[in-house]
This record gives C-alpha cells, sequence and structure tokens, in this order.
C-alpha cells in the first residue's frame, strides 16, 4: 500500500507538462501545472491559489478560478492549448475571493459555476471585506481591482452532488463547516484524487477566522483522510497525501485544546498571544499567523460569534 502510494506520488511529481514564468512587480513568480491523471490537471500560482481541471470528450470541469479574472483568464488559456471542448462547470470549494475572482470570464463562456448554499449566501454577504482584503495581491501583480465582478454561483447544493460528465462522476462532498462554513471537497475517483477547501493546506497554520467548529473541522479531515484517494490537491501549499491531512486534523485538535484551556484559566488574550507556546511547528506555512489563529479562537471560544461575518 505504502508502496503503490509512493509510486502514484512519484508519477504526480515527475509530470510536468508545462511551465511558464510571469513577472509581478518586478518578482519572478512560478506558475505550474501538473498532470495528475491523463485528463485531470492541477495549476499552482504559489503567491496566489491553486485550480485543477478535468477534461473530458463532453466538456470541461473547472475546481476554482482564481484571485482575479486575468488569472481566470490565463486559466481559461492554459485549458485552450489542451481542448477546444466547452467549459461546462466550475466548482468554487469555498467563499474566499482567492478563489473564486476568475469566475466572470467562465461565466460569460456560459459555464454552470456550482458551490454549497453556504459559499454562496456567504461571497454575497462579505463581497466588501473578501475585495478590500485583496487590494494588496491586485496592488502587487498591478491588476486593476475595477475589472473585478462578483460572480455568485447559479446553482448550489446542501449535502453532495455528483457531477456527470463525459463519462466521468466527480463528487462534491460537505461534512459541514472546515475552516469555513460551505468547504467543498471536489473527489474524482477514477484518479484516486481530491481538491480540498480551504479547510486543508499540507503543514499550514489553519487561520482561525471562519471556523464556526473546529470540532467539525477536525472530523471532517479525519473522514477525508480514511477515504480512497492517493493523491490530495489542497487551495495552497504542496500536494499532499492522506498522513498529511491527519496530521491537520492532529494540529487543529492541538491548538483549540490549547486555547480553550488558556480561556478557561481566564488567561487574557494579550497574554495568550505572548505565551502560548506553538513552536513545534515552527516549520510550517504561515507560523507567523499563530497569533491570528490563537486571537480567531479567542473569539469563538469567548463569543461563539465570527465577526468577520457581521
Ligand atoms: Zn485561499
Amino acid at each position: 500500500m505504502i508502496k503503490a502510494l509512493i509510486c502514484a506520488l512519484v508519477l504526480v511529481w515527475t509530470a510536468v507538462p508545462s511551465q511558464a514564468q510571469t513577472q509581478t512587480g518586478g518578482a519572478a513568480k512560478e506558475i505550474v501545472q501538473r498532470q495528475v491523471a491523463p485528463d485531470l490537471y492541477f495549476l499552482y500560482d504559489e503567491t496566489s491559489s491553486y485550480s485543477a481541471f478535468l477534461i473530458t470528450d463532453e466538456g470541461v470541469l473547472v475546481v476554482d478560478t482564481r484571485q482575479h479574472p486575468r488569472d481566470g483568464q490565463d486559466l481559461l488559456d492554459r485549458i485552450r492549448k489542451i481542448t477546444d471542448k466547452p467549459i461546462k462547470w466550475v466548482v468554487n470549494t469555498h467563499f474566499h475571493g482567492d478563489h473564486t475572482y476568475g469566475n466572470s470570464v467562465f461565466k460569460a463562456l456560459g459555464a454552470n459555476i456550482v458551490a454549497h448554499e453556504d459559499t454562496a449566501r456567504i461571497m454575497a454577504q462579505v463581497a466588501d471585506k473578501e475585495f478590500a482584503r485583496r487590494q494588496p495581491f491586485f496592488k502587487a501583480r498591478h491588476y486593476d481591482p475595477g475589472e473585478v465582478k462578483l460572480t455568485l454561483p447559479n446553482m448550489t447544493f446542501s449535502k453532495d452532488l455528483t457531477i456527470k460528465l463525459g463519462g466521468r462522476e466527480v463528487h462534491l462532498a460537505y461534512r459541514g463547516p472546515g475552516q469555513n462554513p460551505g468547504d467543498t471537497f471536489v473527489f474524482f475517483p477514477h484518479a484516486r484524487a481530491v481538491f480540498t477547501s480551504g479547510a486543508f493546506g499540507r503543514r499550514s497554520m489553519p487561520n482561525m477566522n471562519f471556523t464556526p467548529s473546529p470540532e467539525n473541522w477536525v472530523k471532517l479531515l479525519t473522514d477525508v483522510a480514511n477515504m480512497d484517494v492517493d493523491v490530495v490537491m489542497p487551495p495552497h501549499g504542496d500536494i499532499a497525501t492522506r498522513a498529511d491531512v491527519t496530521d491537520l486534523a492532529a494540529f487543529i485538535s492541538y491548538e483549540y485544546a490549547t486555547v480553550k484551556k488558556a480561556v478557561a484559566e481566564g488567561v487574557p488574550l494579550d497574554t495568550g498571544l505572548k505565551t502560548l507556546d506553538f513552536s513545534a511547528h515552527k516549520d510550517w506555512h504561515h507560523y507567523t499567523g499563530r497569533g491570528n489563529d490563537i486571537k480567531g479562537l479567542y473569539e469563538l471560544i469567548q463569543t461563539g460569534q465570527r465577526s468577520y461575518f457581521k
């Protein structure tokens, strides 16, 4: 089993059909496209966000559309280098603008944009806040913020949805809130692969500002870690395995329990920010964001509220 897993990963890492360099404010960033199955591609844009696309005889399904219509157009151009089949489906895995601001490009082509009902609701509800927090990204890439058009899903689901396209099945799975209400996992059973929502990043601090339930987040990651897949494609960070998903579930449990204990002992937030120690994870991505996590958890534990959604 482990050997099979390693083989699958080696295949993933060695299949590099195209690489490109673009300029961002003088600094070169690399956008890398990998073929994870004969008909399934994964696009990394390391300083922004990731997407995937499935190509079938009947048309194309896209998962997440990147952080600006120009990046959405770049994604479309990359698909067009491989196929001229129509773009039938776009899936938005969560409400964050870095995964949905390319929607307008695909909407213009008549694609069905689908998301969990909470994702669609929150996209509309916090549109201004999301737009505000994306401004540094637009500036860094010299993108015109005025080109971004809020493009909501035209189709929603509440639990699970299976999309059939060109002889393939794609399963959209909702297991309750993770990092966000609406976090959707997109399974490609034929490729033994899953694209995760914001709920998973490999060895990455989780960002605790949006979740209504760290317990459910741990539970759904445990569910995903038990599923029959070899390749885990996250929305940011490195491609991963089920073991990485288990690691994050364990960290979230530990982080939540640590902060809950501090709150129960009456440790004020200011003190907690200085004394709560997560240095065993100092080599994780976004470790510098641990204060943000502590603050987010204090808010949730003390008030039961998520101020971002106010
Ligand atoms: Zn993101």
